[in-house]
Formats: structure tokens, C-alpha cells, sequence
């Protein structure tokens, strides 16, 4: 039984990046509102210095999740960083801002999610914003979230942007403009030396508002319903239940893995899996947890000559947006420089060297997630299904060589000593899907899991409403239908912003 009860117009489940937008936009319209954690908050530096956003991996601000085996990936379980602090993943991510493209969310609206076309979420993503150039057409500015460009690239950025130039790729100004296919340099959401996350954008700075209630180190276990509306959640705190009423709504921003989860332990979601731990079925949602996917990266890594220079920014300066077949309309590959030398689980790696992560952003495959247990602090089996569809590896590998080719071109000569890995050995294309399956990483923008859509299998309706539930949504990256084809941290922001006045009740009912 839940000890103290109390009550305010909406509780948002996580202060992740899409829960902080959605808190400070609803008590900016007058609502009272409670924010609750399972993290703590940001104390740690690493957080706000934007060079040190590996060190916070495997902290007690990553929930370092790991994955089932992958069957075709050499059966390696995956390892997937996501936050658990206020701020969420946007407290512990690369700060890239990238968008995706127009075609994204043209393809939402055309699956069914009528409101998510480009046109009509534009707006959303300039709403956030504060970019270093001023309004325009495609930006906004004065908006909370700062947005910078790469204006001082560090001399190996910008050496692998002159070697992606002589591989015959075209330099981009601006990789958030329809103009984005070639080599970029990265935006991104640092201000000041300082890593911007929705939390200290959004939120920190209305901590003193008596409308806004934040509750950190709590682990929200149950939604609570009375005939077929959530009316409360049920959180544990220092080994106490209690619960929380809200008179408006109930919002999930517990992210890909999260909000799923909560609504497993709530008895909403595939029948069947919940009788079998036992959990009382109060709506059949076959699809939550279904449509599991993610970006996939492969490092190509060089040893350098020498240490590398001084970052100027964050340690992902440079990307590449690229067709790994002209055909196609739009990007299906994101090659990322990191600086440094990085083979994700794979710890042989020189003292000095750069790498270039080869990057698949339009996957086919879909995996799912699903209940280990009804303790709401074991977290849920993951199983993305990388490479089921083969064509994924075929991207990849693609992308790979790519990234392989960029690394041969004279501007290098400089900085590479030797292609570290995959090596010069690797030659063929057989050797090359190898290397892939053995080294393919998460890009850390898994998405879907309470998808958005209008048939039987969707989570949730286009206005975030979960079906056969009153007073309950979800906003989150949890809902997009796919994976936009860019990093995920500003399309997220932009469905809170959306919600936000679908909640407000400005987009009608
Ligand atoms: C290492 C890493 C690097 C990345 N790099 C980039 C990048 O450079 N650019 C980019 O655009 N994107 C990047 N991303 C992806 C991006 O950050 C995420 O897609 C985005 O933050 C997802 O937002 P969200 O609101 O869906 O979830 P999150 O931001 O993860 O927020 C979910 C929050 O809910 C809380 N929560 C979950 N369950 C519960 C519960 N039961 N009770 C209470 N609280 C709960 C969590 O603790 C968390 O704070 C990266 C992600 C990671 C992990």
C-alpha cells in the first residue's frame, strides 16, 4: 500500500530531455506540476565539461544497460549507456543537435501520425531554440536550448574534413539545412565551455516556482486506474511506496526503455506476456515494447603520429551525411569523427590514434523489449535484432569503407600513421561484413517502443494519448513510429515541445 498521497494537475514520469521541455512548458502555462527521477541530480563535473562524456559511462548517472545476444552480431550482447540523472541521456550524450529530414516526418504523417509532418513540427524544433545565427526560415533564436556551431575546429577535424573533400564529398555549412548531404561540422548544445542539457535549460532555472515540484531518487513502479483512467502513479522512495495524484494528467517521459516498462509493471501491454509474470491485464497493448530500434555505428580506427591536438568543443566534431546508394532520397548513412582512439568493448586500441565511426541511420531491422521481472528496478530484456534484416549489415559495411576511403586521402598523410582496425588485412567484403558483426556499437538512439500510430499494434494515438486509456500519454523517444535519419536529442525535444500544446489544449481536443 502507498503511504503519503498528494495531488497536482499532471505528473510527468522522468526529468529526461523530453520530461524536463514538457515540465517547464506546462507551469509556464499556470499548471502545477510534479517531475519525478529515479536519478539524482547533475552534481557530478563530468557532466557539465563537454570533453568528459565517456567518463560518466558505467556511473551511478548511466543505467548501462546491456542487451540480449545478437545472433547476427558474433552473438555479442550490446552495452547501451542511457542517463539516470535530472537532464536524463541529455546529460550524458555527445551534444550533437541534428534534426533529421524533412522526409522523417513526412513519413510519420504518412503512416498515420496526422500533426508530424515537417511542415508542422518545424515550428517545434525552432521553438526550443537559441541558434548562434539568428532566426531564419529553417532556425530559431531566443529560444531555451542553445544551439552553436563548430566555429575553431580542432586541426585534425578540420584536416579529416579537407580528406572527406578530396573523396569527392561536398562541404556542408549548415548540416540542419536541406543542403546537409556531405561533411559537416557538428552543431551542438554547448554554451560557454558548459554541456546544455534540457535540464539546466529548461528546468533548473524555474527551481524556485511553487508550481513545479521535482522528486529525485524515486523509481515510479505502477500506474494507478480507476475505470480506465490513470489517475496516479505509484513511486519507491527510500524503501517507501507513495503515490501521486494528478487531477489533469498522467505524462511517461521515461524514454525508450522506461516508459515501456512502466506501463508493463501497470498491466498495460501484450496479454499474454503479463499473465505469465502474473501482472493483472488491464488493457491488451500487443505493441508496447514492440518496434525496439536503434542507429548502429562500426569504428575505423587510425593511429596517429603524434597525440592529438586540444578539442575545441565536444570530442564529435565533425559528420558526414551520406547515400550509401544514390538512388535513394535521402541519407542512410552518418559517419561520425571521435577524437580519439575508440573501439567501443573491443580495449586494444593505441595510445595515440583517431577514429571515424562508420553510422547507419535508416535501419530495417526491429527488435523488441519486454519484462524480466515485476521488480520495477531489474531492467527489461532488450533485444534490438541488429542486422536481422540483412540489409542493414550491407549499409554498414558501406559506410565502413566509406570512412575507410576518407582515411586514405593526402590531407591525413600528417596525422595517420596506420589504419589500426579494421586493418589493412581486411580487404575483401566478407572480411569487412566480419569486422562489422564483431565491432558494430549502439549510436545510442534506440526509439519505438510505444510507438505513435492508428492500427492495432500502435502505443499510442498521434495526440500521445495511449490507447484505451483516459489521462494517460506518452512523450518521450519511445514514441516515433522510426528512427529520424540524424542524433535524436532535438527530435525528442520536439515532440515535448508539440505535446506540450497538445496537453495545453492549443491544438484542439
Ligand atoms: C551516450 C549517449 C550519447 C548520445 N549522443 C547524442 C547526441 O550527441 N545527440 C543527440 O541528438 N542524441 C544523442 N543521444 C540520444 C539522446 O540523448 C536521446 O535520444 C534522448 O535523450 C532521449 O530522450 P528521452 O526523453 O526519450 O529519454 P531520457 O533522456 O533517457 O529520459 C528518460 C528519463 O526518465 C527516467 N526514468 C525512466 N524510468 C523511470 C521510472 N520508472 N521512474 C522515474 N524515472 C524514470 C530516467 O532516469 C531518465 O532520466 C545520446 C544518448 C546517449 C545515451
Amino acid at each position: 500500500m502507498a503511504g503519503t498521497t498528494a495531488a497536482y494537475d499532471d505528473v510527468i514520469v522522468g526529468a529526461g530531455s523530453a520530461g524536463c521541455v514538457l515540465a517547464r512548458r506546462l507551469v509556464d502555462a499556470g499548471h502545477r506540476v510534479l517531475l519525478i527521477e529515479s536519478g539524482g541530480l547533475d552534481t557530478r563535473p563530468e557532466i557539465h565539461n563537454p570533453g568528459m562524456s565517456l567518463a560518466l559511462w558505467n556511473t551511478e548517472v548511466d543505467y548501462a544497460y546491456v542487451t540480449e545476444p545478437q545472433p547476427h552480431a558474433a552473438g555479442r550482447r550490446l552495452g547501451w549507456p542511457r542517463g539516470k540523472v535530472v537532464g536524463g541521456s541529455s546529460s550524458i550524450n555527445g551534444m550533437i543537435y541534428a534534426r533529421g529530414v524533412p522526409q522523417d516526418y513526412d513519413n510519420w504523417a504518412y503512416r498515420g501520425c496526422l500533426g508530424w509532418d515537417w511542415d508542422t513540427v518545424l515550428p517545434y524544433f525552432k521553438r526550443s531554440e537559441d541558434h548562434e545565427d539568428g532566426p531564419s526560415a529553417l532556425h530559431g533564436h531566443g529560444g531555451l536550448l542553445p544551439v552553436r556551431r563548430n566555429n575553431d575546429p580542432n586541426p585534425l577535424s578540420a584536416a579529416f574534413v579537407a580528406a572527406a573533400q578530396q573523396a569527392d564529398l561536398p562541404f556542408v555549412t549548415d548540416p540542419n539545412s536541406q543542403d546537409y548531404l556531405g561533411v559537416s561540422y557538428t552543431q551542438h548544445t554547448v554554451l560557454d565551455g558548459r554541456r546544455r542539457s534540457t535540464w539546466t535549460s529548461f528546468v533548473e532555472p524555474i527551481l524556485g516556482n511553487p508550481a513545479l515540484t521535482v522528486i529525485t531518487g524515486a523509481v515510479v513502479s505502477r500506474l494507478v486506474l480507476d475505470a480506465g483512467r490513470c489517475t496516479a502513479v505509484e513511486y519507491i522512495i527510500q524503501g517507501r511506496t507513495e503515490r501521486a495524484h494528478a487531477h489533469n494528467e498522467v505524462i511517461l517521459s521515461g524514454g525508450a526503455m522506461g516508459s515501456p516498462q512502466v506501463l508493463l509493471l501497470s498491466g498495460i501491454g501484450p496479454a499474454d506476456e503479463l499473465r505469465a509474470l502474473g501482472i493483472d491485464v488491464q488493457v491488451d497493448l500487443p505493441g508496447v515494447g514492440a518496434n525496439l530500434h536503434d542507429h548502429l555505428i562500426c569504428p575505423v580506427l587510425w593511429e596517429t603520429t603524434q597525440p592529438l591536438p586540444p578539442l575545441s568543443v565536444q570530442g564529435l566534431e565533425v559528420n558526414i551525411f551520406w547515400k550509401s546508394n544514390p538512388a535513394l532520397t535521402v541519407a542512410d548513412t552518418q559517419p561520425l569523427l571521435v577524437h580519439g582512439p575508440y573501439l567501443g568493448d573491443d580495449p586494444s586500441v593505441p595510445e595515440n590514434g583517431f577514429t571515424c565511426l562508420g553510422g547507419l541511420i535508416r535501419p530495417h531491422s526491429r527488435g523488441r523489449l519486454w519484462l524480466r521481472s515485476t521488480d520495477p528496478t531489474t531492467p527489461p530484456a532488450m533485444d534490438p535484432q541488429v542486422f536481422s534484416d540483412p540489409h542493414d549489415l550491407e549499409v554498414m559495411a558501406d559506410s565502413v569503407e566509406l570512412v575507410r576511403e576518407i582515411g586514405r586521402q593526402p590531407a591525413l598523410d600528417e596525422w595517420r600513421k596506420d589504419e589500426w582496425a579494421p586493418g589493412s588485412d581486411v580487404t575483401d567484403r566478407d572480411a569487412v561484413r566480419d569486422y562489422v558483426r564483431t565491432h558494430v556499437q549502439t549510436y545510442h538512439h534506440q526509439v519505438g517502443t510505444c510507438r505513435m500510430g492508428v492500427d492495432r499494434n500502435a502505443v499510442v494515438d498521434p495526440r500521445l494519448r495511449v490507447h484505451g486509456v483516459d489521462g494517460l500519454r506518452v512523450v518521450d523517444a519511445s514514441i516515433m513510429p522510426d528512427v529520424p535519419s540524424g542524433n535524436t536529442n532535438a527530435p525528442t525535444i520536439m515532440i515535448a515541445e508539440r505535446a506540450a500544446d497538445l496537453l495545453l489544449g492549443k491544438l484542439g481536443k
